[in-house]
C-alpha cells in the first residue's frame, strides 16, 4: 500500500496538500534553511517534500546519515569546483572588472577550502556522519549561493551576445549540482531554486526577448529538476532502506536456521529437482554420517536402502507436489534409524531453476514408541506370543477363508495350578511358569497353528488347513502331557498341568465365536473333570452349559426370596453316641425344580462370588438357630475358598455373627477344605490363626480325598479331621481304605485332633471304627440333615440305636419322608 502511494506520481505541489504526519523527518535532518520556512506557506510546500513514507527507525539513523554522504561523496566536489572557477573565470574575464574576477577567485578559494575541510572530515571519521552530513547541507549551501550571486552578477552585465553561451552553462550548473544532491532533496532543490533565481532575476531585468526566453529557461529547469530529484530520491532512498531491511531479515532468518540445524533433530536439506543434495548442513551430514564433499551431488535416495517406503519417496519425487513426513527407513553405522522428510519445489529467484527444499527429522524414537505400542496391542509381552485380540482376528480370519468342508480347529488350554504357583513363588516365578508354559505348547505347534495366550492362564492354539481331526486329537494330548512335567522355577520343581478343551468346525460350530465357546464348554467339562486331560466337545455340553446359566441367574434372588434353607445333621459322640452338635448344611428349595443339591448351586455361587453374601447369611443363620440349643451343642459350618480369600470381610462376619446371637465362640466350628489351603499365602494361615484365636474350632474337611493332605495338617493346627465319606463307605469292602482310615485317626490322636467319619450308614461301619479312637460319627445311620424344626436333640442321645441301630435309621427315615430332605436324598 506504501508503495502504491509513492508510486504515483504527484506534482509535488499538489502531493504537499496531502497532510502526512509522518514523514517530517527529525530535525537534525533537516536543512537549516528549510525548517524555518513557515508552515503552510508556498515555500514550505515547495521544498517539504514528501519524499519518503519510511523515516528510518532511531538506530538506524546513523546509517541513513552515512548512505546519504556516501552518495553525495562521491562526486569529486574539490576538482569540480576549481574546474567550474576555472571555466567561468576565462568566460567571465572577457567583460568582467577585474576586482570582480579578483574576488571570484578569493571566494572561490575559500570555497574550496571549505570543500577541502569537509572531505578530510569525511575520511577521518572524527564526526558522526549526521554530524558531517549537517556541514555539508552549510557548505553546499555556501557554494550554491557563491556560485548563484557569481553568476547572477555576470549575466546582468554581460553583452547580449554572451548570453547565448552563459545561460545554457548555468542552467547546466543547475542541473548538476540538483542531481549530484539527490541524497539531500531539499538542499538539491533548494540548491535548484537559487541557481534558478541567479538566472531568473538578471535576465528579467534585462528586459530582452532573448533574456526573456532564458527566464522561462530557468524557471522550467527548476520545476523538472524539482520532478527529477523527487523522484530519483524516491529511488535511492526506497533501494537503501529496503535492502537494509531485506539483509536484516535474511541476518535474522539465516540466524534462526542455524539455530535450527545445530539444536534440533531435524534439519534443513535442498535438492535439486533431479535429487541430487545441494549444499548439505553440518547437522545434515552428522546425522548421515557422511562428509558434506560426500553429501554434495549425491542422490537423496541413494542415502535409503530399497523398501516400499523408498519407492514411495522416489514417486514422490518424481512429482510437482509438496509432500509432508514421509518417513523412510535408513541405515546409518549399521544401525536401522527412520527419517520422515518433508518437502516442496521451490523456483530459484533468478527463475531459472526448480528445486527441492525441504526438512527431515529423524523419529527413529517416536517410530520405536509406535512400533511398541502395536505390538503390546496385539501380543503379549510376557510369553511374546499372539494375544487375545490377535488370537480372535486370526479365527476370523480363518474362518473368512474356510473353504466349505475345510477344517478349523480350536484348543482352549487352561492351567491347573497357576495360582498356587502364584502364591508359593511370588508374580514372578508366576511369569516364569507362564512363558515355560508357552514355550512348550509352542515348541509341539507345527506350521499353520497359531498359539495364543488370551488371559491369565489361559492359552489357545487355533489350528488350520491339511490336519485331521485324529491329528488335532493327538495334538491335544501332546500338550497335556508336556505340561504334566514339572515347571522349574528358582531351581525348584512346580506341578502344572493343564486341561484342554477342543472344538472343531464345521462340527461344533460354522463362526469363529461358535467354535471358540464350544472348546470353552470342553475346557470347562476337563476342569470338572477334574483329571488332567483333553476333552471334545459334544453337543451335551452346551445344554447343560444352559442349564448352568438359567440356574445362575435363578440363583441371584435365591437368598432375598428366602429360597435358602439350613438343615442340620447331628454329629454323635463314638463312645457314647450323645448328639454332641450339627452341621449346618445348605439347601436351596427352588420354586420350579424343587430341590437342588448344594453340589450343583454352591460350586456356581463359589465362580459367580455370591458364595460370600450366601456364606455370611449361613454364618449368621446357623449361629441364630443354636443360641436357641442346649450350651453344650456345638454348630459346624462349612467355608468356601473364595469367603477365606476375602480375608479381613470373612473375620468381621464371623465377629458379627457370633456377637449378634450371643453363642460363646468355641461352640462354632468351621470346616474348611484342602482347597483353601492349596491357595497356601501366608494371608490365609493368618487369618485361620486369627479366627482360631477367636476361640472358633478350626476342622480339615473331606479328609483324604486330596493327594497331599497329609502336608496340609503340617500347615495349620487343625482342632479337627474329617475323614470323608468315600473312605468310611469303602472301609468294609477295601483292605486299603481300612487301612488308610485306621492310620489317620491315630496320626490325627497323635497330634492331638479330634477326628470325625462321615457318611457312616451302616452299623458294620460303625463297629469298625468304634474299633479305633476315632472322636465323631456322622452319617445317614443316625440322621440326615433335618430342618431345625426337626433337630432331635432334646432327645440328647441315640441310646436306642446302640441295640438297634437300623431301626433307628428306618425311624429316622420315616420322619425325614415329610420333609424336604427327601426330595434331596440321592
Ligand atoms: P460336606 O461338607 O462333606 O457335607 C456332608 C455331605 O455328606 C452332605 O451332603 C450330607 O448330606 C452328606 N452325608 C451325610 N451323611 C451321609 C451318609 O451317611 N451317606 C452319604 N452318602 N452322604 C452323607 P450335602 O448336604 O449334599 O452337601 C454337599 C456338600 O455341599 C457339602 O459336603 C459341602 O461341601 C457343601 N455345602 C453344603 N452346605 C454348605 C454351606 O453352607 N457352605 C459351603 N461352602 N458349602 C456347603
Ligand atoms: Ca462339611
Ligand atoms: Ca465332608
Amino acid at each position: 500500500m506504501a508503495h502504491k502511494k509513492l508510486l504515483i506520481y504527484q506534482s509535488p505541489i499538489s502531493k504537499i496538500a496531502v497532510e502526512n504526519r509522518s514523514l517530517l523527518l527529525p530535525p537534525i535532518d533537516q536543512p537549516l534553511a528549510v525548517s524555518r520556512i513557515k508552515r503552510g506557506s508556498f515555500l514550505y510546500k515547495l521544498f517539504h517534500l514528501q519524499l519518503i513514507d519510511h523515516v528510518p527507525e532511531a538506530k538506524d539513523r546513523e546509517w541513513w546519515a552515512r548512505c546519504r554522504l556516501e552518495h553525495i561523496c562521491i562526486t569529486p566536489y574539490l576538482t569540480y569546483d576549481l574546474l567550474r572557477i576555472a571555466i567561468l573565470a576565462a568566460i567571465f574575464a572577457t567583460f568582467m572588472p577585474l576586482p570582480f574576477m579578483l574576488a571570484m577567485m578569493v571566494s572561490g578559494g575559500c570555497i574550496a577550502m571549505c570543500q577541502v575541510h569537509v572531505d578530510r572530515r569525511y575520511r577521518n571519521q572524527t564526526h558522526s556522519n549526521r554530524e558531517n552530513l549537517a556541514l555539508v547541507r552549510r557548505v553546499v549551501l555556501a557554494r550554491t549561493l557563491h556560485l548563484a550571486v557569481l553568476n547572477a552578477i555576470a549575466l546582468f552585465n554581460a553583452p547580449a551576445d554572451l548570453l547565448i553561451v552563459l545561460v545554457p552553462i548555468a542552467v547546466m550548473l543547475m542541473w548538476i549540482e540538483a542531481v549530484a544532491l539527490l541524497a539531500i532533496p531539499r538542499a538539491a532543490v533548494l540548491s535548484a531554486a537559487i541557481n534558478g533565481l541567479a538566472i531568473l532575476i538578471p535576465m528579467s531585468l534585462a528586459g530582452t526577448a532573448t533574456a526573456a526566453g532564458a527566464a522561462m529557461v530557468a524557471v522550467a529547469s527548476f520545476f523538472t529538476i524539482h520532478w527529477a530529484v523527487f523522484h530519483l530520491h524516491y529511488m535511492f532512498a526506497t533501494r537503501r532502506l529496503r535492502t537494509r531491511k531485506l539483509t536484516e531479515a535474511n541476518d535474522t532468518i539465516q540466524l534462526l536456521l542455524n539455530q535450527y540445524d545445530q539444536d534440533g533433530s531435524d534439519w534443513l536439506f535442498e535438492c535439486s529437482e533431479k535429487g541430487r543434495i545441494l549444499r548439505p548442513s553440518p547437522r545434515f551430514c552428522e546425522a548421515a554420517g557422511q562428509t558434506a564433499e560426500t553429501l554434495e551431488g549425491m542422490q537423496l535416495l541413494d542415502l535409503f536402502y530399497d523398501s516400499p517406503e523408498r519407492d514411495e519417496l522416489r514417486l514422490m519425487g518424481g512429482q510437482d507436489q509438496s509432500f509432508q513426513r514421509l518417513v523412510v527407513p535408513v541405515i546409518i553405522d549399521r544401525k536401522k534409524r527412520w527419517w520422515s522428510i518433508s518437502a516442496r519445489k521451490v523456483t530459484s529467484s533468478d527463475g531459472e531453476r526448480r528445486y527441492w527444499r525441504g526438512f527431515v527429522a529423524d523419529v527413529t524414537r517416536a517410530r520405536a514408541a509406535e512400533e511398541k505400542v502395536t505390538y503390546m496391542a496385539h501380543y503379549d509381552v510376557l510369553t511374546d506370543l499372539p494375544n487375545r485380540a490377535l488370537f480372535n482376528s486370526s479365527v476370523s480370519r480363518a474362518f473368512a477363508r474356510r473353504k466349505d468342508n475345510g477344517l478349523v480347529a480350536i484348543l482352549a488350554i487352561d492351567l491347573d495350578h497357576f495360582k498356587q504357583i502364584n502364591d508359593s513363588f511370588g508374580h514372578a516365578g508366576g511369569d516364569r511358569a507362564l512363558r515355560q508354559a508357552g514355550e512348550r505348547i509352542e515348541a509341539l505347534a507345527r506350521p499353520g497353528m497359531l498359539v495364543a495366550r488370551i488371559g491369565g492362564d489361559e492359552f489357545a492354539v487355533l489350528i488350520e488347513g491339511p490336519a485331521s481331526r485324529e491329528q488335532v486329537i493327538a495334538f491335544a494330548d501332546t500338550v497335556v502331557e508336556a505340561m504334566n512335567d514339572p515347571v522349574e522355577i528358582e531351581g525348584q520343581k512346580a506341578q502344572l498341568g493343564a486341561c484342554v478343551g477342543v472344538a472343531f468346525a464345521p462340527a461344533d460350530g460354522t463362526s469363529g465365536d461358535e467354535v471358540m465357546q464350544a472348546a470353552d464348554l470342553a475346557l470347562y467339562q476337563a476342569k470338572a473333570n477334574g483329571r488332567r486331560a483333553a476333552v471334545l466337545f459334544d453337543k451335551s455340553m452346551q445344554e447343560r452349559f444352559q442349564e448352568r446359566r438359567k440356574l445362575e441367574v435363578d440363583l441371584r434372588s435365591a437368598l432375598v426370596r428366602g429360597e435358602l434353607q439350613l438343615h442340620y445333621q447331628p454329629l454323635v459322640d463314638t463312645q457314647t453316641t450323645q448328639v454332641v452338635g450339627y452341621e449346618a448344611l445348605l439347601r436351596w428349595n427352588h420354586p420350579v425344580r424343587g430341590s437342588v443339591s448344594p453340589d450343583e448351586f454352591v460350586p456356581i455361587a463359589e465362580e459367580t462370588g455370591q458364595i460370600v453374601s450366601i456364606g455370611a447369611w449361613v454364618l449368621r443363620e446357623a449361629l441364630a438357630e443354636a443360641s436357641r440349643w442346649p450350651d453344650h451343642l456345638t454348630v459346624s459350618v462349612n467355608l468356601s475358598p473364595v469367603q477365606t480369600r476375602g480375608g479381613a470381610d470373612l473375620y468381621t462376619t464371623i465377629v458379627q455373627a457370633l456377637a449378634a446371637s450371643n453363642v460363646s465362640a468355641h461352640r462354632l466350628e468351621l470346616e474348611i477344605t484342602e482347597t483353601v489351603l492349596m491357595q497356601e499365602n501366608q494371608e490365609t494361615i493368618a487369618l485361620l490363626h486369627k479366627i482360631r484365636a477367636l476361640g472358633v474350632q478350626i476342622a480339615l474337611d473331606d479328609f483324604g480325598i486330596g493327594y497331599s493332605s497329609l502336608n496340609y495338617l503340617r500347615a495349620f493346627p487343625f482342632d479337627k479331621i474329617k475323614i470323608d465319606r468315600r473312605f468310611v463307605g469303602d472301609m468294609a469292602v477295601r483292605e486299603d481304605s481300612d487301612a488308610i482310615v485306621r492310620a489317620v485317626i491315630a496320626l490325627a490322636t497323635q497330634l492331638n485332633m479330634r477326628t470325625t467319619a462321615e457318611g457312616v450308614e451302616n452299623t458294620e461301619q460303625l463297629e469298625r471304627i468304634r474299633e479305633t479312637q476315632c472322636t465323631q460319627l456322622q452319617g445317614y445311620l443316625f440322621s440326615r440333615a433335618v430342618p431345625a424344626e426337626q433337630l432331635t436333640h432334646r432327645q440328647a442321645t441315640f441310646e436306642r440305636m446302640q441295640t438297634s441301630p437300623i431301626a433307628h435309621l428306618s425311624a429316622n427315615r420315616v420322619r425325614g419322608n415329610s420333609g424336604a430332605e427327601q426330595r434331596h436324598s440321592a
